[in-house]
Protein backbone atom coordinates (compact mmCIF):
# COMPACT_ATOMS: atom_id res chain seq x y z
CA UNK A 1 0.00 0.00 0.00
CA UNK A 2 1.04 3.55 -0.58
CA UNK A 3 2.02 6.13 2.15
CA UNK A 4 -0.73 8.91 2.03
CA UNK A 5 1.40 12.06 0.61
CA UNK A 6 1.18 15.17 3.30
CA UNK A 7 -1.30 16.68 1.53
CA UNK A 8 -3.40 13.79 1.94
CA UNK A 9 -2.48 13.24 5.24
CA UNK A 10 -3.67 16.63 6.39
CA UNK A 11 -6.56 16.48 4.87
CA UNK A 12 -7.23 12.86 6.07
CA UNK A 13 -6.80 14.71 9.82
CA UNK A 14 -8.42 17.57 9.04
CA UNK A 15 -11.58 15.36 8.26
CA UNK A 16 -11.41 13.39 11.04
CA UNK A 17 -10.53 10.34 9.67
CA UNK A 18 -7.08 9.96 10.94
CA UNK A 19 -4.70 10.56 13.72
CA UNK A 20 -1.77 13.09 14.23
CA UNK A 21 -2.46 16.69 14.41
CA UNK A 22 -1.36 19.71 11.79
CA UNK A 23 -0.27 23.47 12.90
CA UNK A 24 -3.01 24.82 11.21
CA UNK A 25 -6.33 23.89 10.39
CA UNK A 26 -5.92 25.70 6.86
CA UNK A 27 -3.55 23.48 5.63
CA UNK A 28 -6.40 21.79 4.12
CA UNK A 29 -7.99 24.41 2.17
CA UNK A 30 -7.02 25.43 -1.46
CA UNK A 31 -3.83 27.61 -1.56
CA UNK A 32 -6.10 30.35 -3.81
CA UNK A 33 -7.67 30.54 -0.61
CA UNK A 34 -4.86 32.43 0.61
CA UNK A 35 -4.13 34.83 -2.38
CA UNK A 36 -6.46 37.44 -2.21
CA UNK A 37 -7.25 39.37 0.98
CA UNK A 38 -4.28 40.15 3.31
CA UNK A 39 -0.94 39.25 2.21
CA UNK A 40 0.64 36.30 4.13
CA UNK A 41 2.31 33.30 3.74
CA UNK A 42 -0.65 31.34 4.36
CA UNK A 43 -0.85 28.21 6.64
CA UNK A 44 2.43 26.53 7.82
CA UNK A 45 5.34 26.78 9.72
CA UNK A 46 5.78 30.32 8.57
CA UNK A 47 2.37 31.76 8.98
CA UNK A 48 2.93 34.22 11.63
CA UNK A 49 6.01 35.88 10.22
CA UNK A 50 5.84 39.17 9.11
CA UNK A 51 5.60 39.75 4.79
CA UNK A 52 7.23 42.75 4.02
CA UNK A 53 4.90 45.42 2.43
CA UNK A 54 5.20 45.05 -1.25
CA UNK A 55 5.67 41.68 -1.50
CA UNK A 56 4.50 39.55 -5.14
CA UNK A 57 1.14 38.88 -4.86
CA UNK A 58 -0.38 36.27 -6.84
CA UNK A 59 -3.36 36.68 -9.26
CA UNK A 60 -6.47 34.87 -8.78
CA UNK A 61 -6.64 31.43 -10.14
CA UNK A 62 -9.07 30.59 -13.04
CA UNK A 63 -11.83 28.78 -11.14
CA UNK A 64 -11.91 25.90 -13.73
CA UNK A 65 -7.87 24.97 -11.51
CA UNK A 66 -9.47 25.12 -8.15
CA UNK A 67 -12.51 23.00 -8.88
CA UNK A 68 -10.75 20.31 -10.99
CA UNK A 69 -10.11 16.90 -8.95
CA UNK A 70 -6.06 16.35 -8.45
CA UNK A 71 -6.80 13.51 -10.74
CA UNK A 72 -7.80 16.07 -13.54
CA UNK A 73 -5.06 18.50 -12.85
CA UNK A 74 -2.34 15.38 -12.84
CA UNK A 75 -3.76 14.80 -16.20
CA UNK A 76 -3.87 18.16 -17.60
CA UNK A 77 -0.13 18.63 -16.57
CA UNK A 78 0.85 15.46 -18.14
CA UNK A 79 -0.77 16.46 -21.55
CA UNK A 80 0.54 20.29 -21.27
CA UNK A 81 4.02 18.70 -20.61
CA UNK A 82 3.98 16.21 -23.30
CA UNK A 83 2.68 19.10 -25.89
CA UNK A 84 5.62 21.43 -24.45
CA UNK A 85 8.32 18.77 -24.99
CA UNK A 86 11.67 19.69 -24.48
CA UNK A 87 10.40 23.64 -24.85
CA UNK A 88 9.74 23.13 -20.90
CA UNK A 89 12.01 22.29 -17.88
CA UNK A 90 10.10 21.42 -14.45
CA UNK A 91 11.89 21.83 -11.08
CA UNK A 92 11.00 20.77 -7.91
CA UNK A 93 12.60 21.44 -4.81
CA UNK A 94 12.82 18.36 -1.96
CA UNK A 95 10.14 20.58 -0.04
CA UNK A 96 7.53 20.68 -2.52
CA UNK A 97 4.99 18.37 -1.70
CA UNK A 98 4.86 14.85 -4.28
CA UNK A 99 2.24 15.92 -6.02
CA UNK A 100 4.25 18.54 -8.02
CA UNK A 101 7.37 16.41 -7.30
CA UNK A 102 6.17 13.40 -9.55
CA UNK A 103 6.03 16.36 -12.40
CA UNK A 104 9.32 17.35 -11.76
CA UNK A 105 11.95 16.75 -14.07
CA UNK A 106 14.73 17.58 -11.62
CA UNK A 107 14.35 17.31 -7.94
CA UNK A 108 17.15 18.84 -5.43
CA UNK A 109 18.27 21.60 -3.52
CA UNK A 110 17.58 25.54 -4.53
CA UNK A 111 21.65 25.19 -5.82
CA UNK A 112 21.09 22.24 -7.79
CA UNK A 113 18.00 23.13 -9.40
CA UNK A 114 19.26 26.39 -10.86
CA UNK A 115 22.40 24.80 -12.21
CA UNK A 116 19.55 21.93 -13.56
CA UNK A 117 18.21 24.99 -15.17
CA UNK A 118 21.44 26.25 -16.79
CA UNK A 119 21.92 22.58 -18.14
CA UNK A 120 18.71 22.61 -20.19
CA UNK A 121 19.29 25.59 -22.90
CA UNK A 122 17.17 24.38 -25.64
CA UNK A 123 14.24 24.90 -22.88
CA UNK A 124 12.59 28.54 -23.58
CA UNK A 125 10.68 27.99 -20.04
CA UNK A 126 11.92 26.69 -16.85
CA UNK A 127 9.13 25.94 -14.24
CA UNK A 128 10.37 26.89 -10.82
CA UNK A 129 8.45 24.69 -8.09
CA UNK A 130 9.89 26.45 -5.13
CA UNK A 131 10.18 29.77 -3.38
CA UNK A 132 11.05 33.02 -4.99
CA UNK A 133 14.35 33.49 -3.74
CA UNK A 134 15.06 30.02 -6.02
CA UNK A 135 13.48 31.52 -9.18
CA UNK A 136 15.72 34.89 -9.09
CA UNK A 137 18.67 32.65 -8.67
CA UNK A 138 17.90 30.07 -11.64
CA UNK A 139 16.93 33.34 -13.58
CA UNK A 140 20.53 34.93 -13.17
CA UNK A 141 22.46 31.30 -14.47
CA UNK A 142 19.90 30.73 -16.83
CA UNK A 143 20.64 32.46 -20.55
CA UNK A 144 18.42 35.69 -21.99
CA UNK A 145 16.37 33.59 -24.31
CA UNK A 146 14.81 31.52 -21.11
CA UNK A 147 11.72 32.81 -19.15
CA UNK A 148 11.80 31.25 -15.54
CA UNK A 149 8.30 30.73 -14.02
CA UNK A 150 7.16 30.51 -10.37
CA UNK A 151 3.44 29.08 -10.28
CA UNK A 152 2.52 31.01 -7.36
CA UNK A 153 4.00 34.12 -6.90
CA UNK A 154 2.86 34.35 -3.51
CA UNK A 155 5.65 31.65 -2.71
CA UNK A 156 8.02 33.35 -1.12
CA UNK A 157 10.47 32.51 1.75
CA UNK A 158 9.90 34.08 4.96
CA UNK A 159 13.67 34.01 5.93
CA UNK A 160 14.96 35.71 2.90
CA UNK A 161 12.64 38.06 3.61
CA UNK A 162 13.92 38.90 7.11
CA UNK A 163 17.22 40.73 5.48
CA UNK A 164 15.96 43.64 2.37
CA UNK A 165 18.11 45.49 0.85
CA UNK A 166 17.70 48.87 2.67
CA UNK A 167 18.03 47.60 5.90
CA UNK A 168 21.24 45.56 5.05
CA UNK A 169 22.86 48.50 3.14
CA UNK A 170 22.00 50.80 6.60
CA UNK A 171 24.23 48.23 8.67
CA UNK A 172 26.61 47.97 6.30
CA UNK A 173 26.69 52.03 6.51
CA UNK A 174 27.27 52.04 10.38
CA UNK A 175 29.88 49.16 10.33
CA UNK A 176 32.10 51.27 8.07
CA UNK A 177 31.51 54.50 10.04
CA UNK A 178 32.76 51.88 12.84
CA UNK A 179 35.29 50.35 11.55
CA UNK A 180 36.64 52.40 8.22
CA UNK A 181 37.01 51.34 4.94
CA UNK A 182 40.85 50.96 4.91
CA UNK A 183 42.00 46.93 4.82
CA UNK A 184 44.83 46.23 7.63
CA UNK A 185 47.34 43.44 7.26
CA UNK A 186 45.54 43.09 3.69
CA UNK A 187 42.20 42.37 4.86
CA UNK A 188 39.21 43.92 4.79
CA UNK A 189 37.13 45.02 7.92
CA UNK A 190 34.48 42.78 7.27
CA UNK A 191 33.42 40.50 4.18
CA UNK A 192 28.98 40.43 3.46
CA UNK A 193 27.97 36.40 2.98
CA UNK A 194 24.70 35.86 2.20
CA UNK A 195 23.15 32.64 1.92
CA UNK A 196 21.72 31.30 -1.02
CA UNK A 197 18.00 32.37 0.51
CA UNK A 198 18.62 35.65 0.18
CA UNK A 199 16.54 38.27 -2.49
CA UNK A 200 19.00 38.82 -5.85
CA UNK A 201 19.29 42.32 -4.36
CA UNK A 202 21.34 40.82 -1.64
CA UNK A 203 23.82 38.43 -3.49
CA UNK A 204 24.17 41.79 -5.80
CA UNK A 205 25.39 43.94 -2.80
CA UNK A 206 27.67 40.90 -1.92
CA UNK A 207 28.62 40.72 -5.29
CA UNK A 208 29.10 44.74 -5.07
CA UNK A 209 31.38 44.82 -1.92
CA UNK A 210 33.62 41.85 -1.90
CA UNK A 211 31.34 39.68 -0.31
CA UNK A 212 30.13 36.03 -1.94
CA UNK A 213 26.91 33.83 -1.31
CA UNK A 214 27.22 30.18 0.79
CA UNK A 215 24.82 27.67 0.69
CA UNK A 216 24.08 25.22 3.59
CA UNK A 217 26.63 22.31 1.94
CA UNK A 218 29.61 25.11 1.39
CA UNK A 219 28.87 27.54 4.19
CA UNK A 220 32.57 26.30 5.90
CA UNK A 221 34.49 26.74 2.84
CA UNK A 222 32.88 30.24 2.33
CA UNK A 223 33.60 31.18 5.25
CA UNK A 224 37.12 30.02 4.95
CA UNK A 225 37.20 31.97 1.79
CA UNK A 226 36.36 35.01 3.98
CA UNK A 227 38.34 34.61 6.42
CA UNK A 228 41.21 35.24 4.06
CA UNK A 229 40.52 38.34 2.59
CA UNK A 230 38.44 39.69 5.97
CA UNK A 231 38.74 40.13 9.87
CA UNK A 232 35.30 39.19 9.95
CA UNK A 233 32.02 38.45 8.41
CA UNK A 234 28.80 40.19 8.14
CA UNK A 235 26.68 36.98 7.71
CA UNK A 236 22.82 37.15 6.31
CA UNK A 237 19.56 36.30 7.01
CA UNK A 238 19.93 32.73 8.59
CA UNK A 239 21.57 33.57 12.18
CA UNK A 240 21.22 29.71 12.64
CA UNK A 241 23.52 28.73 9.49
CA UNK A 242 26.08 31.54 10.58
CA UNK A 243 26.01 30.48 14.00
CA UNK A 244 26.41 26.80 13.92
CA UNK A 245 28.77 26.70 10.92
CA UNK A 246 31.19 29.11 12.70
CA UNK A 247 31.28 27.53 16.01
CA UNK A 248 32.02 24.06 14.15
CA UNK A 249 34.84 25.93 12.84
CA UNK A 250 36.35 26.65 16.59
CA UNK A 251 34.89 30.88 16.50
CA UNK A 252 33.19 31.29 20.05
CA UNK A 253 29.87 32.53 20.42
CA UNK A 254 31.02 35.30 22.50
CA UNK A 255 32.59 36.73 18.99
CA UNK A 256 29.31 36.37 17.16
CA UNK A 257 27.26 39.15 17.76
CA UNK A 258 23.11 39.36 16.82
CA UNK A 259 22.62 42.05 14.55
CA UNK A 260 19.07 43.85 14.97
CA UNK A 261 17.51 45.83 12.14
CA UNK A 262 16.32 48.60 13.98
CA UNK A 263 18.57 49.43 16.99
CA UNK A 264 21.42 51.56 16.78
CA UNK A 265 24.70 49.68 15.92
CA UNK A 266 22.32 46.33 15.80
CA UNK A 267 22.08 46.72 19.10
CA UNK A 268 25.64 46.27 20.31
CA UNK A 269 28.21 47.61 21.76
CA UNK A 270 31.47 49.29 19.47
CA UNK A 271 33.35 46.96 21.45
CA UNK A 272 31.10 44.22 20.58
CA UNK A 273 31.13 45.04 17.10
CA UNK A 274 35.38 45.00 17.45
CA UNK A 275 35.60 41.69 18.88
CA UNK A 276 32.99 40.38 16.64
CA UNK A 277 34.33 37.66 14.29
CA UNK A 278 31.02 36.98 12.79
CA UNK A 279 27.77 39.46 12.73
CA UNK A 280 24.65 37.43 12.67
CA UNK A 281 21.41 38.87 10.99
CA UNK A 282 18.40 38.27 13.33
CA UNK A 283 16.85 36.05 10.73
CA UNK A 284 16.05 32.43 10.62
CA UNK A 285 13.63 29.57 9.26
CA UNK A 286 10.47 28.87 10.96
CA UNK A 287 10.12 25.65 9.86
CA UNK A 288 13.77 24.59 10.92
CA UNK A 289 12.85 26.90 14.27
CA UNK A 290 10.42 24.11 15.34
CA UNK A 291 13.01 21.39 16.16
CA UNK A 292 13.83 20.91 19.79
CA UNK A 293 16.42 19.35 22.24
CA UNK A 294 13.64 17.83 24.24
CA UNK A 295 12.09 16.11 20.37
CA UNK A 296 15.57 14.51 20.10
CA UNK A 297 15.65 13.25 23.54
CA UNK A 298 12.03 12.34 23.23
CA UNK A 299 13.68 10.75 20.15
CA UNK A 300 16.48 8.82 21.54
CA UNK A 301 14.33 7.53 24.64
CA UNK A 302 11.53 5.69 22.20
CA UNK A 303 14.10 4.09 19.98
CA UNK A 304 17.64 3.64 21.39
CA UNK A 305 20.76 3.94 18.82
CA UNK A 306 18.78 6.22 16.69
CA UNK A 307 20.81 8.42 13.89
CA UNK A 308 19.57 12.11 14.35
CA UNK A 309 20.30 14.26 11.40
CA UNK A 310 19.29 17.91 11.42
CA UNK A 311 19.79 20.89 8.95
CA UNK A 312 22.03 24.09 10.18
CA UNK A 313 19.12 26.25 9.96
CA UNK A 314 18.04 24.77 13.17
CA UNK A 315 19.28 26.39 16.45
CA UNK A 316 22.12 25.85 17.99
CA UNK A 317 20.92 23.22 20.85
CA UNK A 318 19.36 21.30 18.11
CA UNK A 319 22.33 20.74 16.12
CA UNK A 320 24.66 20.17 19.31
CA UNK A 321 22.51 17.27 20.51
CA UNK A 322 22.21 16.32 16.89
CA UNK A 323 24.37 13.47 15.96
CA UNK A 324 25.01 15.15 13.02
CA UNK A 325 23.58 17.89 11.35
CA UNK A 326 23.87 19.21 6.86
CA UNK A 327 22.30 19.90 3.91
CA UNK A 328 19.19 18.56 2.29
CA UNK A 329 21.20 16.66 0.14
CA UNK A 330 23.55 15.20 3.20
CA UNK A 331 21.21 14.16 4.52
CA UNK A 332 19.61 12.22 1.55
CA UNK A 333 22.87 11.06 0.85
CA UNK A 334 23.44 9.61 4.48
CA UNK A 335 19.99 8.11 4.52
CA UNK A 336 20.84 6.29 1.13
CA UNK A 337 24.52 5.94 2.19
CA UNK A 338 23.28 3.06 5.56
CA UNK A 339 23.75 0.00 4.43
CA UNK A 340 22.28 -1.66 7.46
CA UNK A 341 18.55 -1.13 8.42
CA UNK A 342 18.65 1.82 10.54
CA UNK A 343 16.24 4.19 12.78
CA UNK A 344 16.60 7.91 11.78
CA UNK A 345 15.25 10.80 13.33
CA UNK A 346 15.67 13.99 10.78
CA UNK A 347 15.37 17.60 11.57
CA UNK A 348 13.95 19.31 8.08
CA UNK A 349 10.93 19.52 6.51
CA UNK A 350 7.79 16.95 6.64
CA UNK A 351 7.37 16.78 2.77
CA UNK A 352 11.47 15.97 2.08
CA UNK A 353 11.67 13.14 5.64
CA UNK A 354 8.38 11.37 4.86
CA UNK A 355 9.44 10.86 1.06
CA UNK A 356 12.63 9.98 1.99
CA UNK A 357 10.50 7.32 4.21
CA UNK A 358 8.58 6.30 1.51
CA UNK A 359 11.98 5.81 -0.76
CA UNK A 360 13.40 3.93 2.05
CA UNK A 361 11.52 1.31 3.48
CA UNK A 362 14.62 -0.41 4.82
CA UNK A 363 15.26 2.13 7.40
CA UNK A 364 12.90 3.28 9.95
CA UNK A 365 12.50 7.25 9.15
CA UNK A 366 10.62 9.97 10.64
CA UNK A 367 10.50 13.81 11.40
CA UNK A 368 11.65 15.00 14.65
CA UNK A 369 8.79 17.26 14.86
CA UNK A 370 5.62 15.16 15.57
CA UNK A 371 3.43 17.96 14.31
CA UNK A 372 2.88 18.22 10.39
CA UNK A 373 3.74 21.75 9.91
CA UNK A 374 5.28 22.08 5.95
CA UNK A 375 6.81 24.91 4.96
CA UNK A 376 3.61 27.58 4.30
CA UNK A 377 5.28 29.29 1.23
CA UNK A 378 6.58 25.95 -0.29
CA UNK A 379 2.96 24.91 0.30
CA UNK A 380 1.49 27.19 -1.85
CA UNK A 381 2.63 25.73 -5.02
CA UNK A 382 -0.23 23.41 -5.84
CA UNK A 383 -0.97 21.26 -8.74
CA UNK A 384 -3.57 24.03 -9.98
CA UNK A 385 -0.70 26.46 -10.89
CA UNK A 386 1.35 24.26 -12.55
CA UNK A 387 -1.18 22.67 -14.31
CA UNK A 388 -1.99 26.93 -15.27
CA UNK A 389 1.11 28.26 -16.19
CA UNK A 390 2.09 24.87 -18.58
CA UNK A 391 -1.43 25.60 -20.52
CA UNK A 392 -0.94 29.31 -20.59
CA UNK A 393 2.84 28.34 -22.06
CA UNK A 394 1.04 26.04 -24.67
CA UNK A 395 -1.51 28.58 -25.41
CA UNK A 396 1.54 30.38 -25.96
CA UNK A 397 1.59 33.36 -22.90
CA UNK A 398 4.35 33.41 -20.45
CA UNK A 399 2.45 34.41 -17.03
CA UNK A 400 4.23 34.56 -13.42
CA UNK A 401 7.68 34.70 -14.89
CA UNK A 402 10.66 36.31 -12.68
CA UNK A 403 12.89 38.65 -13.93
CA UNK A 404 16.35 39.82 -12.01
CA UNK A 405 17.28 43.51 -13.84
CA UNK A 406 20.44 42.72 -15.52
CA UNK A 407 22.55 45.18 -13.18
CA UNK A 408 21.32 43.26 -9.95
CA UNK A 409 21.93 40.23 -12.13
CA UNK A 410 25.87 41.00 -13.38
CA UNK A 411 26.65 42.07 -9.40
CA UNK A 412 24.70 38.80 -7.97
CA UNK A 413 26.86 36.83 -10.68
CA UNK A 414 30.20 37.77 -9.11
CA UNK A 415 29.26 36.61 -5.78
CA UNK A 416 27.68 33.36 -7.06
CA UNK A 417 30.98 32.82 -8.62
CA UNK A 418 33.00 33.66 -5.87
CA UNK A 419 31.02 30.74 -4.11
CA UNK A 420 31.58 28.32 -7.11
CA UNK A 421 35.57 29.46 -7.36
CA UNK A 422 35.60 28.65 -3.39
CA UNK A 423 34.69 25.32 -4.19
CA UNK A 424 33.32 23.97 -7.37
CA UNK A 425 30.11 21.96 -7.26
S1 LIG B 1 11.96 26.01 4.60
FE1 LIG B 1 12.53 27.93 5.60
S2 LIG B 1 14.23 28.72 4.38
FE2 LIG B 1 13.21 27.14 3.14
S3 LIG B 1 11.70 28.27 1.90
FE3 LIG B 1 10.64 27.60 3.76
S4 LIG B 1 10.84 29.37 5.17
FE4 LIG B 1 12.36 29.64 3.53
Amino acid sequence: MTQASVDERIKLISAGNATGSTCDPGLAKGPWEFDSGTPGYGPGASLGDVIPVGSPRQGSLPDEYKTASVDELHARIRAAKQTLGERVVILGHFYQRDEIVQHADYLGDSFQLANAAKAHPEAEAIVFCGVHFMAETADILSGAHQSVILPNLAAGCSMADMADADSVEACWEQLMALYGEDAVDGKQPVIPVTYMNSSAALKAFCGRNGGIVCTSSNAAIVLQWAFERGQRVLFFPDQHLGRNTAKAMGISVDQMPLWQGRKALGGNTEQQLHDAKVILWNGFCSVHKRFTVDQIEKARVDYPGVRVIVHPECPMPVVDAADENGSTDYIRRAIENAHEPSVFAIGTEINMVQRLAAQHPEHTIFCLDPVICPCSTMYRIHPGYLAWVLERLVAGEVVNQIVVDDATASDAKVALERMLAAKPL
